[in-house]
């Protein structure tokens, strides 16, 4: 019997024992094409040896030491590194342990920012209905997906919501993307209003959509949109790139590609490649000279923070990808996996979406696509998705969609930056397969 405590009500799952490059290998031999990295994680593959050294080196030279007492060289490298990675002008980074961490680092550095600035009544942080933003409880909060949020409910503060904005679902027949965006955007505004600008901390984002919806990309001048709407409200917009972030959409932050500079932009999963457990909350200079004016400084740690063992992987993790050229690979490998998606299930009726940026790509299931009708919840169509990729030996990440009532089931795949074309073939076929095995197996209305 396990002692773990295993999330499900079902059994333990498989016993993992080795991973490298794109397989993981299970206790009993069976070999697993990983397409998503567990969830967006493994951006560079598992077993890199430039990773693994630089761990070893770290943790001979320098394991542990309170950010309190000391700052310590790999924390500093890994935050100049992510400075320079982005044009943007962010400055200063705080790094953290998890993409939740890193999302309540960001609110709390939003709220302390107003304080110092004598804005004290300055609180509430907007978040869309679409979103996951972590599961500690702040964060959970802020997230929009009912069915993570839905026992914890009494014991969660109110969050003010805005439209997500996701155009496959909410366009009107007629509408132009463009005009979408500006309606989509606009809701932040009237609910701004609604709570009084005067109390209104952040807004709260992910550029490009992760768990909860599939790999959704925002409409053209959406964010562009939401800037101006927060800049004329004196609210601080946090992005939140812990997925889409460190290059998984091509950019080394995916907001590069609106034009938006963000206050705040909160990095996790890409950043230490699943090497180590890493986030950070990366802010602009004057959100940081807030605190260093202020008398108190940001009240707020973690024993873990800038861990000297993390840090180092992580710096290792981005100089494996800027030493083979990753970044650039993205763009291009990206758009092979999307065309092999759309050829592959361009004749399966209950594929009613395609989408994604850069190696963040998703397929979305509907019962009538032509209705947008979804499948019945019940069924956990995604749920026997992903059994089925894992019983053909590959890893995906399926979701169900949760944005104003049910919309959909998707599979997301993230594979890593160096994904090859033979890779995208053989993860396209496995899919295609599993897929039409579970489509094969639930009951259909229409
Ligand atoms: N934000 C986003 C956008 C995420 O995708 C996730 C993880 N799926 C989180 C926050 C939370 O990160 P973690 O699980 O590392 O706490």
């Amino acid at each position: 019997m396990s002692h773990i405590f295993h999330r499900g009500g079902g059994g333990a799952p498989p016993l993992a024992v080795s991973a490298k490059g794109l397989w993981v290998v299970d206790e009993a031999g069976h070999s697993f094409l990983d397409a998503s990295g567990g969830a967006a994680v493994s951006c560079i593959g598992h077993g890199e040896p430039r990773v693994v050294e630089a761990i070893r080196a770290q943790a001979a030279r320098l394991d542990y030491v309170h950010s309190g007492a000391f700052t310590n060289a790999p924390a500093e490298a890994l935050a100049d590194r992510i400075c320079a990675a982005t044009p943007l002008g962010m400055e200063k980074v705080y790094l953290v342990g998890s993409g939740s961490e890193a999302v309540e680092t960001a609110v709390k550095m939003a709220r302390g920012y107003h304080v110092a600035r004598g804005e004290g009544d300055r609180h509430h942080v907007i978040a869309r209905r679409q979103s996951y933003h972590g599961n500690t409880l702040g964060a959970l909060a802020r997230g929009g997906s009912e069915a993570r949020r839905q026992p914890y409910l009494p014991m969660m503060t109110e969050t003010p919501r805005a439209a997500p904005c996701f155009a496959f679902h909410e366009k009107k027949t007629g509408e132009s993307e463009e005009d979408y965006a500006i309606r989509a955007a606009d809701t932040l505004e009237a609910e701004i209003l609604r709570l009084g600008a005067e109390t209104v901390s952040a807004f709260l984002a992910e550029t490009v959509v992760g768990a909860t919806a599939g790999a959704v990309p925002p409409s053209p001048g959406y964010f562009a949109r939401i800037r101006e709407i927060c800049d004329r409200h004196g609210v601080l917009l946090i992005l939140d790139e812990v997925m889409c972030g460190t290059w998984r959409t091509g950019s080394f932050l995916a907001c590069e590609d609106e034009g938006v500079r963000p206050d705040i932009v909160t990095l996790a999963k890409g950043l230490g490649g699943g090497y180590q457990p890493i986030g950070a909350a990366v802010c602009t200079r004057e959100v940081h000279e807030a605190f260093a004016d202020g008398r108190r400084g940001f009240v707020h740690g973690h024993t873990y923070m800038a861990h000297p063992i993390a840090c180092a992987a992580a710096l290792a993790v981005q100089d494996v990808i800027a030493a083979d050229g990753m970044a650039e690979n993205v763009g291009r490998a990206g758009e092979k996996l999307r065309q092999a998606l759309q050829a592959r299930f361009g004749n399966t009726a209950e594929v009613g979406d395609v989408r994604g940026r850069g190696l963040l790509q998703a397929i979305e299931l509907l019962e009538d696509p032509s209705r947008k009708a979804s499948f019945d919840p019940a069924l956990n169509l995604a749920g026997r998705i992903g059994d089925a990729c894992q019983r053909h030996g590959l890893l995906v990440y399926p979701g169900r969609g949760t944005v104003d009532g049910w919309r959909g089931d998707h599979v997301l795949l993230a594979p890593p930056y160096n994904i090859t074309e033979a890779d995208v073939a053989e993860i396209v076929d496995r899919l295609g397969r599993a897929v039409d095995e579970a489509l094969a197996d639930v009951p259909h209305r229409t």
